[in-house]
């Protein structure tokens, strides 16, 4: 798709195409196909001014010839503009997203430009970089193309393609697939590497495939830098209480996991949850825990990563990680903090209206989404969320989760003992400690949990038991003694907008 796009924007001629990727692999061999047999030169920071000249198209290669070597990008633009070198040649610019903050190079390209534009000059630049930064002089002449990945069908025909090339024996069909899913948002280098690793001579796959292809993600995730990647610990097993919200991720992993069958069925694939609370009680152990339940990859949009200080900066990240997340599927994809990354919406200000903007590009995707991305998006404060967020559509369901009850307090503590002194779990009196923590939050509770084993460490004792357990509840405050009135007043805001008790 790239390339095509490529093909078709030097055919139109624009002044100016910005290819922003991270996968420069991607990138250069779309570049050497669009580009074919023209005349390209390239500037890049290590070498300076180059010619492109023998192109291998099938070895995806490039012969270079030095130009001018280590010539500054300042230099090579004023030549090849005022020279008209530049003229009839495609001129790719990489490593050029720092340069765009020097007003020289700026100043210098908008000239070009404007020769473009008057027919003076026929030239049309590629800029590659990982960043898109715009400066405001140069907006109109740029055209954007952004990272696109491999549909199933180029990924189904690059695995048949290495089948065949590398006469690996007899492949059962269903590996076939699992490995399509599996390659979802890789280049096309990245399959083909994991594919030389992973395949056996007799056709079936070595133990560590997953594991390969897991931490190629995890790569192309960090590279992008707009997303994380969470590593899965903790499952729905490590979470006290909090039933209906188990049992509703339960049945939405169901249908994950049998997508294709649920489909056939007339069953809608799940859009996500949001679950709203007090800190502390669990919201982000079940976003960790639906990843692992659905054995998909957890990735985490954090906000504050996609702002960006150029023009559309902040947009075309959002686009960006929500491809990602769309590539990679299936996955969980969650939004932590959901009230503090759209503070502001719809006040007046650049940096307002830019949340707004991005608010609006994820509604709007949240709405239309068809893909494998399930959201689990948490919030503390909900009376800080725009109401369009909770129209349903969006999510399927709003849970709120509130300060443990009796009976889920006896299993958190039974958890995070029985996790860290199992020995001692049988001899404990959690009767007598549940008792004892009322208004407790699940990570006061592992923080009791925690403090009474440390004591019991330092005292020199051979076992924990109850009573170093309550000496640690009576030195620790509460998350109700601490925040007061505002969790009834959070709780009666809940049940209100009936929302559903996660409990
Ligand atoms: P915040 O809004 O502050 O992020 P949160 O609701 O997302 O809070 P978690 O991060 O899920 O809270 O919980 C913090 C820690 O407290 C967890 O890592 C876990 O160890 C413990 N904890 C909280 N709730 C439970 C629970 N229901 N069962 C077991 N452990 C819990």
């Amino acid at each position: 798709m790239l390339t095509e796009n490529l093909k078709r924007y030097l055919e139109a001629a624009v002044p100016i195409i910005y290819v922003n990727s991270y996968d420069d692999n991607a990138v250069e061999e779309s570049i050497l196909k669009a580009t074919g047999y023209r005349k390209v030169w390239e500037w890049n920071r290590l070498y300076g001014a180059l010619n492109r000249k023998d192109v291998h198209k099938t070895n995806v290669q490039v012969v270079y010839e030095i130009i001018s070597d280590g010539c500054p990008l300042e230099n090579f633009l004023i030549n090849g503009v005022k020279d008209r070198e530049f003229d009839r040649k495609v001129i790719i610019l990489k490593d050029i997203a720092s340069y765009l903050d020097n007003p020289d190079i700026v100043a210098i390209l908008k000239t070009a430009c404007l020769l473009i534009e008057q027919g003076e000059l026929d030239t049309v630049f590629i800029f590659v970089a990982s960043s898109l930064k715009v400066p405001g002089e140069l907006e109109k002449y740029i055209t954007i193309l952004e990272d696109e990945y491999l549909t199933e069908n180029e990924i189904r025909e690059e695995i048949m393609d290495f089948i065949k090339e590398n006469s690996v024996g007899s492949v059962y069909g269903g590996t076939i697939e699992k490995l399509v899913t599996a390659f979802k948002g890789l280049s096309l280098l990245e399959i083909e590497t994991i594919l030389s690793l992973a395949f056996r001579d007799d056709g079936t796959l070595s133990e560590d495939a997953p594991d390969l292809v897991l931490e190629q993600k995890r790569q192309v995730i960090e590279k992008a830098g707009i997303l994380e990647m969470i590593p899965l610990k903790e499952g729905m097993d490590d979470i006290g209480g909090l039933n209906n919200l188990k049992t509703w991720i339960r049945n939405k992993a169901r249908i994950l996991n049998n997508m294709k069958r649920a489909a056939e069925f007339g069953v809608e694939l799940p859009k996500g949850v949001l679950i709203a609370g007090v800190p502390g009680c669990g919201k982000s152990l079940n976003a960790k825990a639906s990843a692992k339940l659905m054995g998909v990859p957890l990735l985490k949009l954090d906000m504050g990563r996609l702002m960006g200080k150029y023009v559309g900066e902040s947009e075309s990240n959002m686009r960006k990680a929500i491809a990602l997340a769309e590539a990679i599927s299936p996955c969980v994809l969650w939004v932590d903090e959901l009230e503090k990354a759209f503070a502001g919406i719809g006040g007046n200000g650049g940096a307002a209206e830019v949340t707004t903007r991005l608010f609006g590009q994820f509604l709007t995707w949240m709405q239309e989404k068809e893909s494998a991305v399930f959201v689990v998006a948490t919030a503390n404060d909900i009376m800080k969320l725009p109401p369009e967020l909770m129209r349903k559509g969006r999510f399927d369901e709003i849970f709120y989760v509130q300060l443990p009850r009796k009976e889920e307090r006896q299993k958190i503590f039974e958890i995070h003992i029985g996790k860290r002194r199992p020995q001692d779990l049988e001899k404990i009196d959690i009767g007598k400690l549940v008792e004892k923590t009322d208004g407790y939050s699940g990570a006061d509770i592992e923080g009791v949990v925690k403090e009474g084993i440390e004591n019991a460490f330092i005292n020199g004792k051979n076992a924990v038991t109850t009573w170093d357990f309550i000496k640690a509840i009576d030195s620790t405050h509460p998350l109700k003694e601490i925040m007061g009135e505002s969790i009834d007043k959070l709780e009666k805001e809940y049940k209100e907008r009936k929302f559903k008790s996660a409990s």
